[in-house]
């Protein structure tokens, strides 16, 4: 902002008393600190108002604390679909959008929606959103960050008296499922405002058989299958969507920068893994005569890690699987197994069924179907070896989604203007990265174009207590929007 900065020296008529004036300017400004401490607590104020740190960040940072205590527990941070919490938190935004100037409302599945018409009501809105759930024992920044940062640039819009001046509608929303905890099925906010978000799961039902519509009647939400529907937006109503988000890994801490535009999300699919072995007493049966289900487990798990560590050496190359999707793979091809259980599950007792799940993501929608069609013919061949029953089951499915350039462009320019206010310096190229988790953008691809933005997080930790974004990130990520929202004035 320093060139922004009114040079009135330059219209003293006195030649010398303009001399010396340049020369104690040369002099103050050589005494200034960096222009990014211009908004330190003791710095200028006309500098941190310029940079609007008291919103941005103080104001930011203290509601990411308050809406971190906002949990189902005390112990650790839970707010799963239409849990009690979730509604206290979804009221809490509700505020703090109102706050910022906006219309609010919230919908029938629970997402909570703040919106400024701007000047052009009949225009198309620019989306800009993310996700109010967290998983168990989650960190503050996942989902909140985004839904924060966006609401506090639109209220520096409204202190500046610009939030009417805005050449289309922008709309805040905080979607109310997209980690997927309580109904093992993600996105049940953002599918549904994209419209692709099947009627039949609001039969889906949760540990204890409540079902999605029954978890928002508990809420005085009366949804239908009619309903659902209609939640669907109108792609010619919409402009675009733009999500910020912790990057949920190291890239950005290595490279030391705050910002980084993504450039795709990969595409995931989760498997169930039944195996079915014979239950028996573990002092009596011979190894030899065992139909272990557990053994066969720990082989299919293992050879999954070589395949999806070394995906070259297991494919064959032919028309659908080419070189360069090979090569793709092995760059952005990530498996794991995180869920594993056994019945009986006694020390005593070899197990008669085992179940896991694998969940499979990369780039390349073509190699991770390749992936899976080995892996599953792989782990088939395992099972029979050790004569036990296998049944593999696919849970989800969803294709990796392409940023859109020219709205990727564009945020991008966004995130280096704020680096580059923050900093007062030229912060260099925004690194670009893929996005190996998926986000709701995911699911608002198939309603608009979309872009991302990552904001650094410590070590790359997320769905941790651990998880942290520090002060001075929270404020690039809220100037970042704001610089975004100040090209549509
Ligand atoms: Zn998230």
């Amino acid at each position: 902002m320093a060139a922004s900065r009114p040079n009135s020296f330059v219209a003293v008529p006195d030649v010398f008393v303009s001399v010396l004036s340049f020369l104690l300017v040369i002099i103050i400004v050589a005494a200034l600190p960096l222009p990014h401490a211009l908004a330190s607590p003791n710095g200028l104020s006309e500098g941190a108002n310029l940079l609007h740190s008291e919103i941005l960040k103080d104001e930011a940072v203290a509601r990411l604390i308050d809406l971190g205590k906002v949990s189902d527990t005390e112990e650790y941070l839970e707010r799963t679909f239409q849990s009690p919490a979730s509604v206290r938190a979804g009221n809490l935004i509700r505020l703090w959008m109102e706050d910022a100037g906006l219309l609010t409302w919230a919908d029938q599945m629970g997402n909570v929606h703040g919106r400024h018409e701007g000047l052009n009501p009949s225009e198309k809105a620019l989306l800009i959103g993310s996700h109010l759930d967290t998983v168990i024992d989650a960190g503050k920044f996942d989902g909140a960050l985004g839904i924060i940062s966006a609401v506090s640039a639109l209220k520096v819009l409204k202190t500046r008296g610009m939030l009417g001046k805005l050449t289309r509608p922008v709309e805040v929303i905080a979607f109310s499922d997209e980690e997927g905890v309580r109904f093992q099925s993600t996105f049940l906010g953002s599918a549904a405002i994209a419209g692709v978000l099947p009627v039949s799961t609001l039969h889906v039902h949760d540990k204890s058989g409540v079902t999605v519509q029954g978890a928002l009647r508990k809420n005085s939400i009366e949804i239908t299958e009619q309903n659902l529907v209609q939640l669907k937006y109108d792609p010619d109503s919409v402009f675009g969507y733009i999500e910020v988000h912790i990057e949920q890994g190291p890239v950005l801490e290595t490279v030391g920068l705050p910002l980084g535009l993504v450039k795709g999300i990969a595409g995931q699919t989760r498997l169930r893994v039944t195996v079915k072995g014979s239950q028996g007493h573990a002092g009596t049966v011979p190894m030899k005569m065992r139909q272990d289900p557990m053994a066969a487990a720990a082989e299919m798990i293992v050879f999954m890690e070589s395949l999806c560590k070394q995906p070259q050496d297991y494919l064959s190359y032919d028309s659908q699987c080419t070189t360069s999707a090979v090569q793709s793979l092995a760059g952005s091809l990530v498996c794991t197994v995180g869920e594993i259980s056994t019945w009986p599950s006694a020390s005593n007792v070899i197990p008669g069924q085992v179940t896991f799940t694998v969940d499979v993501r990369a780039m390349d929608d073509l190699g991770r179907e390749a992936i899976i069609y080995e892996m599953s013919n792989r782990m088939y061949h395992i099972c029979d070896k050790r004569s036990v029953l296998c049944v593999i089951e696919r849970k989800h499915d969803a294709n990796g989604v392409a940023c859109d350039p020219e709205l990727s462009s564009k945020l991008k320019s966004a995130a280096y203007t704020a680096l580059k206010r923050l900093s007062g310096e030229n912060p260099g190229e925004v690194p670009v990265l893929m996005s190996g988790a998926g986000h709701d953008a995911m699911a608002m691809s198939h309603l608009t174009k979309v872009a991302m933005l990552f904001v650094r997080c410590r070590g790359g930790v997320s769905h941790s207590p651990a998880e942290h974004v520090s002060d001075d990130d929270v404020w690039a990520s809220g100037m970042a929007v704001l610089s975004f929202l100040e090209t549509l004035l």
